[in-house]
């Protein structure tokens, strides 16, 4: 069981000037609350309850707010280092993880302080100790090209090369941080000041000591000014549903068959009446629908486009809005990664509109529904014989 996070919340934060001219880099404001509260609050919501930040810059701004950590039902510890030499500023990391040995538990979570990626404790967990190895780290798979990639990892999950230039271009993955780590790994530490990435990591990878979890959820950042805006759009509290279309909306096609033209579409009895519920509750709903109709030459994109135009303007009648819809065009045996039960389409809409999966529930009436909300780490809920979308959303709203 880890019970410890570690975050590393030392550093001058250069690229957030003039905010970190006077205050600490986690400390920047978020929809009126500290960067740093989200990231505690995850972890508490994840059953982690013992904190350790490693400061230097400006710590007291942090240890004024957050105290022991009781106002936030956590019990926070701080490890102190003064600031280092300018020479110095790229050895914090190592150094300060090193300081804070004694009040470190045996296996911890080691996390920098301005990434948020909504952790699965659990899954990361077994992921670690299914792997065996001393340290495991989170990578983003940066299917968007959110930014550059710094490590490969194999099919195995083990990370075989680590770039911090970001120049090599056979990689696969952004490292995130949110480590896993055994303090074993301590004995890999040396006498002098140094990088915990740039000197620990090749150590690791050389001993085939670190194992790597590939997410295809994109991570948010305070790093720098450009990111604060979609760091605030996904954190700014919401709800979240995603919808499968034939069989939850409206009357399932025969099985081979597809809702080709308009006058095929039929609303499921008390589907516009579940949609209306969404909206007065305030849910942003999105549609995620497998269609290979396309793909076998049953009908064109278009035929599909007017549909769902058409099923648009009919809910709109009834002031329910529809926030995006996700298709997937493939066909059966495309392997792509969209179809469900795979969970792309999920991980697309997440991205493109900085949704958390997390937080968001998904409701269909196949099991590869089921499953494909289950993979992206949504609450997923299926619909069974009989059962409805209206009842869905009543149950839904009575246990949110
Ligand atoms: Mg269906």
């Amino acid at each position: 069981m880890i019970k410890q996070a570690v975050i590393l919340a030392g550093g001058k934060g250069e690229r957030l000037r003039p905010f970190t001219d006077t205050n600490s880099k986690p400390m920047i404001d978020i929809n009126g609350r500290p960067f740093l509260e989200y990231l505690l609050e995850m972890l508490k919501e994840q059953g982690i309850s013992e904190i350790v930040l490693l400061l230097g810059y400006l710590s007291e701004k942090i240890t004024e707010h957050f105290g022991d950590g009781s106002k936030f039902g956590l019990n926070i510890k701080y490890s102190v280092l003064p600031l280092f030499d300018e020479k110095d500023l790229e050895n914090e990391s190592g150094t300060r993880i090193k300081e804070a040995a004694p009040l470190l538990d045996d296996i911890f979570l080691l996390m920098y302080c301005d990434n948020y990626w909504p952790l699965d404790l659990e899954k990361l967990s077994d992921f670690y100790f299914k792997q065996g190895k001393l340290s495991s780290v989170v990578a983003y798979t940066n299917k968007d090209n959110f930014t550059k990639n710094n490590i490969l990892i194999d099919n195995d999950g083990i990370v075989v090369k680590y770039d911090r230039s970001r120049q090599e271009l056979n990689l696969n993955g952004v490292e995130i941080g949110f480590f896993i780590i055994d303090k074993k790994v301590f004995e890999m530490f040396p006498n002098y000041k140094f990088h915990f990435e740039k000197e620990i990591l090749p150590k690791l990878i050389e001993k085939k000591e670190l194992a790597g979890f590939l997410t295809d959820h994109r991570y948010y950042s305070i790093s720098a000014p450009e990111r604060l805006e979609s760091t605030k759009k996904f954190l700014i509290p919401k709800k979240v549903i995603f919808l499968d279309r034939d069989g939850v909306i409206n009357k399932r096609p025969p099985r081979a068959d597809y809702v080709k033209k308009w006058e095929e579409f039929e609303f499921l009895s008390s589907a516009i009446e579940g949609l209306k519920l969404l909206s007065q509750q305030n849910y942003d709903v999105y549609l995620i629908s497998n269609q290979p109709g396309i793909a076998r030459g049953m009908m064109k994109k278009e035929d599909l486009e007017d549909v769902q135009k058409k099923m648009e303007q009919e809910l709109e009648k009834n002031n329910v809005k529809i926030s995006g819809a996700y298709f997937c065009l493939h066909g059966w045996d495309e392997g792509c990664e969209c179809r469900k039960p795979k969970p792309g389409l999920l991980f697309r809409a997440a991205r493109e509109n900085d949704l958390d999966l997390s937080k968001a529930v998904f409701i269909g009436d196949d099991e590869r529904d089921f499953q494909a909300g289950e993979a992206a780490g949504c609450r997923a809920i299926l619909l069974k014989e009989g059962e409805d979308l209206l009842g869905a959303v009543k149950s839904l709203i009575k246990t949110a």
